[in-house]
């Protein structure tokens, strides 16, 4: 795929001034192919060495907030608590690990199916699907009246750069609207995701083992991102577990996928790390989850209010996570808690609206 990081880069270089000048309108006129990844070293030093930030308090703050957020798909939290994860384990050795919840509120309007574009739309806009409309995986006409975190964090006075790497390229352009004007417009800086969608890319696997290597790709193009960009707020997102829960069910198979994700989130981490180490002034918030559980009978299925399809786990790096005793936590709290440890400004209307609430507890 060295097209796909080439031409990018090339057209990068003839771009550079503009790119400087407006991110935005950078993506707005050069109407770039994708999939594309742009890797671009030479910008980390005009975007994302941000100026000391001020706190609600108005002391001013002399780190650069950073969040990676990671969402494998499908996993079970008795799985996921099971199955060696030393990956995750080394991310949750300095924060934590809890379980917490998916499907809103049984019974309540807030009732959501246990589908992963709902999931993911939960996590995205901190709402449920009487919200922001998403119910299923097809036929999707989600409410961008509640702001996705990604055009929250375009709305900022100050330039906060965006990456998403993603297997499934909906996330971006339906769940998030990415480019239309409705959803906020462009709001993604460095993007690798398509690779599903391209023939071209490794013909020669079955679907399954096809989308495995499109999680792998998109690994490997996000932590070469994280190491060498930064970009301030990123989204990975890994399919193949969900896949072989959907064809094998609670098996070994299901168990050694799960070990193959987690050495994924060991890549992503050790890239954060290396770059905690180049810029010590970054303050990074690195959030692990998943979208939904898995039936009890068998865990092929999922989309029902049943506690296993329910109960999702998030493993972060903060010692300053709520612990679960201090409360339940929800997938509609990674939105609010990515908020306040970005410092993040909201419109007031936006907030209002949000279902959850900070997992930070100072
Ligand atoms: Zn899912």
């Amino acid at each position: 795929m060295m097209i796909t990081l080439t031409r990018p880069w090339i057209f990068f270089i003839s771009q550079q001034m503009e790119v400087q000048s407006d991110l935005r309108r950078f993506w707005a006129y050069a109407k770039l192919p994708l999939p594309v990844l742009l890797s671009m070293g030479m910008l980390m030093a005009q975007v994302t060495v941000a100026d000391p930030g001020t706190s609600d308090d108005g002391v001013e703050v002399n780190t650069v907030p950073k969040t990676l957020f990671v969402v494998v798909d499908g996993i079970p939290a008795d799985v996921i608590e099971r199955v060696s994860t030393p990956g995750i384990d080394a991310v949750a050795a300095k924060g934590s690990y809890q379980r917490a919840y998916v499907g809103g509120e049984i019974g309540m309007p807030t009732e959501s199916p246990t589908v992963s574009a709902v999931g993911y739309m939960s996590l995205l806009t901190g709402t449920w699907s009487n919200k922001h409309n998403v119910r299923a995986n097809y036929g999707i006409e989600p409410n961008y009246a509640f702001w996705d975190i990604f055009r929250v964090a375009k709305y900022q006075a100050r330039a906060i750069t965006t990456g998403l790497f993603s297997t499934w390229t909906d996330n971006r352009t339906i769940l998030m609207g990415d480019g239309l004007e409705a959803a906020g417009g462009y709001k993604f800086d460095f993007v690798a995701d398509g690779y599903e969608n391209d023939p071209a890319f490794a013909p020669a696997l079955e679907d399954v083992e096809r989308i495995q290597a499109v999680d792998l790709h998109v690994t490997t193009l996000a932590a070469k991102t994280l190491l060498e960009s930064a970009p301030d707020l990123s989204w990975v997102y890994l399919q193949h577990t969900d896949d072989i829960g959907h064809r094998d069910g609670d098996s070994p198979s299901m168990d050694f996928a799960v070990r193959w994700v987690d050495a994924r989130v060991s890549e992503l981490w050790g890239a954060v790390q290396a770059r905690s180490q180049q810029f010590s002034g970054e303050d990074w918030l690195v959030i692990v989850t998943t979208d939904h559980g898995r039936t009890s009978s068998n865990g092929k299925g999922h989309g029902g209010q049943s506690d296993r399809e329910r109960t999702i786990w998030i493993a972060n790096n903060s010692p300053r996570m709520v612990s679960p005793a201090e409360r339940s936590a929800a997938i509609v709290d990674i939105y609010p808690t990515i908020v306040e440890h970005m410092r993040f400004d909201m419109p007031e209307e936006v907030a209002a609206q949000l279902d959850g609430q900070s997992l930070l507890s100072q």
